[in-house]
Order: structure tokens, then C-alpha cells, then sequence
């Protein structure tokens, strides 16, 4: 927090940031505003922050237009170092997260629901959405950030806070469909794609007791897949594989950045089955019609998961001894860390030391 040139109630602090000024252009570093700590905001000394494809796909404007600069980051750990007059839930030095959204508008009936990651109006997203102040949100490559105190998560003493920082949306988007679609004892699962998104997935799927299948691109990560909790391994560049797993899986989840053949991994799936997709390519995703009614296959999405729900999880993680595994950098390598994510060369999130900020 030692750019922080504020500390009052009413004025907004500066934060030191990783950024960048256009959809071509590396990130750099550079300074952001944040707003004034409101009666019921946290402001977090931020620790560590993970690099979800997600920033990729946003900060180059494979999503949509996007005002620049954009600063991304939504996996986000760090300790409390201020809270507004009405906050009761956490103290100054606590360990708490922030997931992929800060805000909903709380009276649809999602929200009501306690399903705000659906909110009908959409949600408020950490980075890339107007806040309730009318200011354009910035995510978590950055020394600080202040959050409402209901899209604040507590992180267990168990989990240290680096590997901490990918479950707040690696682990919660994949922990959300493999609960909604019951993975578990007898339950034939498999994840699509072993990046950071899908090692979670792989570890959570055993931890429910599911038996777990990997669909990679190559059997190159064999080997950390079955460490990370798979019981089967296959590659889908090998056209074996679609013979002998057809019709296999009661669920499937498909962590892919990028455009893939559905009518293949949809013949994988039983009949009743599901083939979820969490992964967000900027392409459309061509969906075969008569696999589905063939088998009567639902082909779904599922986007992160609500904050009771991200709550539970990372209990369920210090419960079960799990975390990200992490490949930790300094600020100054984000733009070759995301070079590697794009070369699917990641072992399995990287997450960066916000201490190595300059700006
Ligand atoms: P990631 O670490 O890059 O993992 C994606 C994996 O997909 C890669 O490791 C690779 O696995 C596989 N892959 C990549 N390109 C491929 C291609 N052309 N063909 C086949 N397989 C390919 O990314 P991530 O951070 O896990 O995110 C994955 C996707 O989920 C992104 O699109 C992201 O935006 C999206 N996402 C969605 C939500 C949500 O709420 N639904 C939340 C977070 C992220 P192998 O090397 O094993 O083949
Ligand atoms: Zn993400
Ligand atoms: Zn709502």
C-alpha cells in the first residue's frame, strides 16, 4: 500500500497497477484510482493475484470493446487493511479473496436467490464493469482494491494465500457444475483440457469421488493429470479415443479457450448425460443438434459460482487439503506468463507476487 496517498474515508487512494493501453499492446505498469472506502467496503492489501485466461480473452478485446487501459485480475488474496463504519464480517488483517465479481443488484430474483453470479441485471465484474460509483471497475494486478463487504470471501488458515488466489475463480467455476450436476461415487467424469480451470476440476471431481477422466490435447501432462487426482488420461488428437470412451461420461466439463469439435465430445457423453461448457472462447461454439436428441445429452454453461457457494468451496479445500498448484512470478513477467498460457504451457496457474509492483 505505499502508493496509497490517501488514507481518509472520503478520498480515493492510488493504486500501483499492470495494465494495458490497448488490445495489442504489452501490459505495463501503471497508476489507477480507487474510490473513496464506503460505510460498508473493504480495502484490501492485495498479496497475490492469479492469471485466468479470462484477462487474456478481456484485456485483448477478443470479448468486445473494452476502455483502455485495462488492468484484469480476478483471482485475487490478500489481508484487510481498512473497513468502512458498517462493516461487521471482517477486521484489519484478515485473510480474505475476491472472486470474478464485486457487486449484483441484489433484488432480482437471482440475486434473491442467492444466485447473484446470475443477476438478472448482470453482475458488477471486478474488472470491466461500471461500479455503483459510475467508475469503470479494475481488477486485482494491483496493491489494493476496495470491495462491498458481501462479495468479500474469507480464505482458510489452511490454505496459504498464493494458492488461494486461483479459487476464487478457477476453483469456484468448476466446483459450481461439478456440485449442480451431482459428480460423486459411480459418477464417470471427465474435464476437457488440463490448464488452470481444469487441474481444479480434476482435483475437485476426485475429492467428490467421481472417477475421473483427463481429455487433453496430447498425453504430454499424463503424468501431473493422474497426480492431480485423474484415474484416465486420453488424447483427443488421437482418434482411438472417441472409439473408447464413446458414450462413457455423465458429465463433462469443457475448461477449452478456444473453439473445439462438440459433435465429438458430445458422443463421449451417456444418454441423460451432460457436456457443461465453462470455457468462453471470443468464437461462437458450433453445437451439433442430433448428438443431443439422439441420447437426450443436455449441452449447458455454467459461469463461476455465488459467493455462498465460493465460501463453501474454499472450506471444501482446507477440508480436503486442496489448492491451486501455482507457478508464482513477479509483476514485471505477466506478459511472457500469459505468452505460456496461450502456448497452453502452464503448470497450472500463475500467480503474481503484487508485492513486485512499481508503478
Ligand atoms: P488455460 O489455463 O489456458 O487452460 C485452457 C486449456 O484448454 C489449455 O491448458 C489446454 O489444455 C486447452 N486448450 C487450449 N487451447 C486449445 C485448443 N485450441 N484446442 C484444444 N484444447 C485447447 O485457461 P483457463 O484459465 O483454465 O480458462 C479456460 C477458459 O475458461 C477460458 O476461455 C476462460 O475465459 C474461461 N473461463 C470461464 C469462466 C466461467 O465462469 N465460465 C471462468 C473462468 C474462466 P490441454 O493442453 O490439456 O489440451
Ligand atoms: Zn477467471
Ligand atoms: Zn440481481
Amino acid at each position: 500500500m505505499a502508493a496509497v496517498t490517501a488514507t481518509s474515508n472520503t478520498t480515493t487512494t492510488t493504486a500501483r497497477a499492470v495494465g494495458a493501453g490497448s488490445p495489442t499492446a504489452d501490459l505495463a505498469p501503471l497508476q489507477i484510482e480507487r474510490r473513496a472506502l464506503g460505510a460498508s467496503d473493504v480495502r484490501i492489501d492485495i498479496k497475490f493475484c492469479g492469471i485466468c485466461h479470462s484477462d487474456i480473452h478481456f484485456a485483448r478485446g477478443e470479448w468486445g470493446e473494452i476502455p483502455y487501459p485495462a488492468v484484469p485480475g480476478h483471482e485475487i488474496a490478500g489481508v484487510v487493511a481498512a473497513v468502512g463504519s458498517d462493516v461487521t464480517g471482517f477486521a484489519v488483517g484478515d485473510r480474505v479473496g475476491v472472486g470474478c465479481m464485486v457487486n449484483s443488484c441484489r433484488e432480482c430474483e437471482n440475486c434473491q436467490a442467492g444466485n447473484e453470479q446470475y443477476c438478472i441485471a448482470g453482475n458488477t465484474q471486478t474488472y470491466g464493469s461500471v461500479d455503483r460509483d459510475g467508475t469503470f471497475t479494475y481488477g486485482g494486478y494491483s496493491d489494493h482494491v476496495v470491495v462491498d463487504q458481501d462479495f468479500v470471501l474469507r480464505i482458510p488458515d489452511e490454505i496459504p494465500l498464493e494458492e488461494a488466489a486461483p479459487l476464487l475463480c478457477a476453483g469456484i467455476t468448476t466446483y459450481s457444475p461439478l456440485r449442480h450436476w451431482n459428480a460423486g461415487p459411480g459418477k464417470q467424469v471427465a474435464v476437457v483440457g488440463l490448464g488452470g480451470l481444469g487441474h481444479m476440476a480434476v482435483k475437485f471431481a476426485h475429492a467428490l469421488g467421481a472417477e475421473v477422466t483427463v481429455l487433453s490435447q496430447s498425453l504430454r501432462k499424463q503424468e501431473d493429470g493422474l497426480r492431480l487426482g485423474a484415474d484416465h488420461y486420453y488424447a483427443t488428437s488421437d482418434d482411438a479415443t472417441f472409439t473408447a470412451l464413446a458414450h462413457r461420461f455423465d458429465l463433462i466439463i469443457n475448461t477449452v479457450s478456444a473453439v473445439i469439435d462438440m459433435g465429438a465430445m458430445l458422443s463421449l457423453v451417456k444418454t441423460d448425460g451432460a457436456l457443461v461448457n465453462v470455457g468462453a472462447p471470443s468464437e461462437p461454439l458450433p453445437v451439433p443438434v442430433f448428438p443431443l436428441l439422439m441420447q437426450r445429452r443436455t449441452f449447458a454453461g455454467s459461469g463461476i459460482g455465488s459467493i455462498r457457494e465460493t465460501q463453501e468451496m474454499l472450506e471444501f479445500c482446507a477440508e480436503h487439503g486442496i489448492a491451486a498448484d501455482i507457478e508464482v512470478i513477479s509483476a514485471d513477467q505477466v506478459n511472457e506468463a500469459w505468452e505460456r498460457v496461450l502456448a497452453s504451457d502452464v503448470r497450472y496457474r500463475f500467480v503474481i507476487d503484487n508485492s513486485t509492483l512499481t508503478a
